[in-house]
């Protein structure tokens, strides 16, 4: 029996005026396989598709709603708003005020640049730093994903990793060039490089925490070893927090793990699910952007009043309630505690990484420390396990190569239900 027969029936037709049917590749579920649900409406922990199927939500548009979705203080906000304008193209008191507040709540930043995406956050914040350096090449780590901008999609993760093209064609050799990569985790392998680079790399970047090869965690002394390298050798370190930012701590991982980059760059929960994005960092350096300085950076809907309201809404609200990140720790934990107990009495081959509401499930015994080991989980038994899943009513993410997010909304009730289906899909799965 088809339990989506409607979102079959779009997707088809989605394939003659869309690209693959989507507008952004993993929706397509590809690694996964199947036809992806087409969605009309979210409420707290639930999102509800065509068909009138409900689902437990454990992607959360991919980070952004950390309250679970259609929060009402964001909603009131952005319907607050709107009379106002939908957007002015001028400068507004929200702008300043949310420029405050991120300066506030995240060690590293001291100017803050609003743009509409994470990817235009890290193109951006990687110009900025090769204006400000003089320098051209950039180093990032394999897995990583810091969006489509050309000079990442390089040993890229997520949607990229999913569909086997790291590299993409369209990038010309010329711009790959610049692009360096290590394994992440490895500080002896970007010591090489840089040796290696004398005097050209004018930045690292890196997600402090990895959430596109499913989740990595930093290994002990990793993150502050790359902050010594790039103090010693004038090298702008960029940490990508479009994921963790505001979702493991009010002020990111670098708060979480006490190591302060030069530059940061946001999104996804800054926007309180409006497509919004930030780069920011230290002035000296900010100051190299337009208008205050050289390096050219715009936007025509930058700094939109209604994104604004509800980022604003939403990191208000963090910032006020620092009980969300023990409250979410506490249920995440929950979840890790079931799941390990469920795949230890079916015998299975597991890996579980986890972090604050952050966390994956890779099918491997190997600790999973960078891409190399994420490789080894079994993504065929995760494409059965998902299924399995979303028939039984969870939304997860549709690749092994992607985080799990968990929300406010999730409930001690709806932890049971999540720890039923799992042990059911992981029998079925095996
Ligand atoms: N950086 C990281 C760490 C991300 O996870 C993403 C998206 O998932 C991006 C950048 C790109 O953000 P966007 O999809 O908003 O362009």
């Amino acid at each position: 029996m088809k339990i989506a027969p409607i979102s079959e029936e779009l997707f088809q037709r989605a394939q003659h005026s869309i690209p693959g049917g989507v507008n952004s590749p993993v929706r397509a579920f590809r690694a996964v396989g199947g036809n992806p649900r087409f969605m009309v409406s979210a409420k707290g922990p639930y999102m509800f598709d065509e068909d009138g199927n409900r689902y437990i939500e454990l992607i959360n548009s991919w980070g952004p709603m950390i309250l679970g979705h259609a929060a009402e203080i964001v909603q009131e906000a952005v319907q607050k708003a709107i009379p106002n304008s939908l957007s002015f193209g001028a400068p507004t008191r929200k702008e300043i005020e949310i420029a405050e507040l991120i300066v506030d709540m995240v060690p590293s930043i001291e100017k803050v640049r609003m743009v509409n995406s994470g990817t235009e956050a890290t193109m951006s914040a990687v110009r900025v730093a090769r204006g400000y350096t003089g320098r051209n090449k950039m180093i990032k780590f394999e897995g990583c994903y810091h969006g489509h901008g050309d000079s990442f999609l390089i040993a890229a993760g997520s949607g990229a990793i999913t569909l086997g093209v790291p590299d993409s064609p369209g990038v010309t050799q010329g711009v790959a060039a610049d692009t360096l990569t290590a394994p992440f985790n490895d500080l002896e392998a970007v010591k090489t490089l840089v040796e290696a680079n004398k005097d050209q790399v004018a930045a690292i970047i890196l997600e402090p925490v990895a959430g596109n090869m499913g989740l990595v965690l930093p290994e002990q002394g990793f993150l502050q070893g790359l902050r010594d390298l790039c103090t010693k050798e004038g090298i702008v370190l960029i940490f990508d927090e479009v994921m963790t930012g505001f979702r493991l701590a009010p002020g990111g991982a670098q708060q979480l793990f006490g190591v302060t980059p030069d530059m940061t760059t946001l999104g996804k929960i800054i926007g309180g699910g409006m497509p919004v994005g930030a780069y920011g960092g230290k002035k000296e350096i900010m100051n190299f952007v337009a208008p205050a300085g050289p390096v050219y950076q715009a936007g025509t809907l930058s700094g939109n009043p209604i994104a604004m309201s509800a980022g604003m809404a939403m990191l208000q609200y963090l910032q006020g309630h620092p009980e969300v990140y023990t409250n979410l720790e506490q249920t995440t934990t929950k979840m890790i505690n079931g799941m390990k107990q469920n795949m230890q009495e079916l015998g299975m081959n597991f890996t579980i990484n986890h972090v604050g509401s952050m966390f994956s499930i890779f099918f491997t015994e190997q600790p999973v420390t960078d891409f190399e080991s994420a490789k080894t989980s079994d993504t065929a038994m995760f494409g059965r396990y998902f299924n399995s899943m979303l028939q039984r009513g969870v939304y997860l993410a549709p690749s092994q190569y992607e985080s799990l997010f968990v929300s406010t909304a999730i409930t001690d009730d709806l932890v049971q239900e999540y720890l039923q289906a799992n042990r059911e899909a992981l029998q079925e799965a095996v």
